[in-house]
């Protein structure tokens, strides 16, 4: 067959894979979150608020699930915290707030799983670190300690490594290996094998158990972008687990924002990963649900999840010399991520608007359009009115010093009305 002129040919379109891994049900009340499978892939985040403090890991639990967060772990350390777990979840309870909870196990989970069956019961889900089960003879034990605990109460289970508490005597027992090796593998490569030996095997020896292998997620963490996509690729044709991804110990800010994107893009892109974490360093002042707005972003960014009204917004250039645009846009975007715990319950369909804040004339009027409602700034030298654009045509014109005001109210009446109860049904 001739080749077609390019021209003349279509373009594939761009689509994440589909994920293949069995899927598990994290569950607290009604509120049943699916991981895996045809599952969307979920939100988690953690706390940083001291355990013990039932009332204010609470309030912080419950600021991390209305930001988005699907799951919320928190850190199970010592005897008090595990006191504590039942208070934070009927606090949570009390405020309608029934996102599950995960126990974050390391060292002495075992005892704490059974010494504060009241602990063990309010969890939805372990995270157990094989790394950091016990040694030696104690290690099956200990783990089989926390396994029992998962398949008497029913709960999911995260058999979660990190390559910085890995397994040192199975490191070791690879290392032995790969020096009888005819062409030894790389340090790193050895590195990664442990880590994928240490959570698949882990993940077998909790269903020879007694634990449903539908409840048990895999993870594999490490710090480098193209070390999790190693790992993670090769962690996803060895099993069949659901898996949650992150990049451990990202940083802050804007390193450990792209890092996380970039890492965990490529991955979703192929079909691998069902939960996700951007595990972010708050800046000073920072709010800890910040890395629950990346995680979303990076999932709405892709096309896999749709949580908030995304805001079309130009970089500005030499045509917007004063900050009225930037101002604008950023009083958007927070106005309409700060309305999404209200309009979620009562605008259905909400989460798919898209709005426009430009800059000028020369892309404004053409992005307006495009939104559900746009709004294209005067730039340097045009005469000071702003268009306003709904459902792709020009509505009114603003102009004065209040544009920001009134957009925003338009904008609250375009949402009432297109996703209010009363608005017309779509033909
Ligand atoms: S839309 Fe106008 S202001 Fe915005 S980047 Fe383009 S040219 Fe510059």
């Amino acid at each position: 067959m001739q080749d077609l002129p390019i021209t003349q040919q279509p373009i594939a379109i761009a689509s994440p894979l589909p994920r293949k891994s069995r899927q598990a049900r994290v569950v607290w009340r009604n509120n049943v979150v699916t991981v895996g499978g045809d599952a969307p892939v979920r939100v988690q985040s953690m706390t940083n608020t001291d355990t013990v403090d039932a009332v204010e890991t609470a309030i912080q639990v419950r600021q991390l699930a209305q930001a988005g967060s699907e799951m919320v772990r928190i850190t199970v350390n010592t005897p008090e915290a595990a006191a504590a777990v039942p208070y934070i979840r009927e606090q949570l309870d009390r405020m309608g707030e029934y996102v599950p909870l995960v126990g974050d196990f390391h060292y002495n989970g075992h005892r704490l799983l059974t010494e504060y069956p009241a602990c063990a019961e309010a969890l939805s889900k372990y995270r157990i670190n094989p790394g950091n089960v016990g040694k030696g003879e104690k290690k099956d034990k200990q783990f089989g300690q926390m396994i029992e605990a998962a398949a008497r109460y029913d709960k999911a289970v995260r058999i979660g490594v990190n390559w910085g508490s890995l397994d040192q005597e199975l490191m070791a027992r690879l290392m032995d290996e790969n020096s009888c090796r005819a062409q030894p593998w790389d340090t790193r490569q050895v590195m990664f094998e442990a880590l994928i030996s240490s959570a698949v095997d882990s993940a077998r020896l909790a269903e020879s158990m007694g634990l449903n292998g539908d409840n048990i997620i895999l993870s594999c963490k490490v710090s480098g972008v193209q070390d999790l996509i190693s790992v993670y690729r090769a962690l996803a044709q060895r099993c069949d687990y659901a898996l949650h991804l992150g990049l451990t110990e990202a940083g802050m800010g804007t390193k450990g924002t792209v890092a996380s994107a970039a890492a965990l893009s490529v991955l979703l892109q192929e079909g691998i990963g069902d939960t996700i974490r951007v595990s972010l360093t708050p800046q000073p002042g920072e709010a800890r649900t910040q890395e629950v707005v990346v995680a979303s972003e990076i999932l709405q960014s892709l096309g896999l999840r749709i949580f908030v009204p995304s805001v079309t917004a130009c970089p500005g250039c030499g045509r917007t010399t004063s900050t009225t645009f930037q101002e604008l846009a950023k009083q958007i975007d927070d106005y309409l991520r700060g309305q999404m715990p209200l309009w979620r319950m009562k605008y259905p369909g909400v989460e798919a608007m898209k709005v426009a804040v430009m800059g000028c004339i020369v892309n404004g009027p053409g992005e307006s359009k495009h939104a559900n409602i746009g709004i294209s700034l005067p730039g340097t030298g045009e005469a000071p009115a702003a268009p306003v654009y709904i459902d792709g045509e020009k509505a009114l014109t603003l102009r004065g010093e209040r544009i920001a005001e009134e957009f925003q109210a338009l904008v609250e009446n375009y949402v009432a009305r297109t996703y209010g109860a009363t608005a017309a049904a779509p033909a």
